[in-house]
């Protein structure tokens, strides 16, 4: 198998893992003190700091594979 074959491979692997997390951007209040994801129902409370700035952040793994990438193409 050539390289560009296993880049083109592993780029759609990728965009494959990337529809899984939930990157929380649709939320409305809940009740008082909640913030709460319209996707995945996930919810952070006001008084626990709210929703965290790297909520919408992709995972660690995630990232790592793209430095693969990069290194690869
Ligand atoms: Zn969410």
């Amino acid at each position: 198998m050539k390289k560009k074959h296993i880049i083109s491979e592993f780029k759609k692997l990728l965009r494959y893992a990337e529809q899984q997390p939930c990157l929380h951007e649709d939320t409305y209040r809940g009740g008082a003190i909640w913030e709460i994801c319209r996707d995945c129902d996930m919810k952070w409370a006001d008084d626990e700091g709210g929703k965290p700035d790297d909520a919408h952040e992709l995972p660690k793994e995630i990232l790592d594979a793209h430095r693969v990438l990069e290194f690869l193409d």
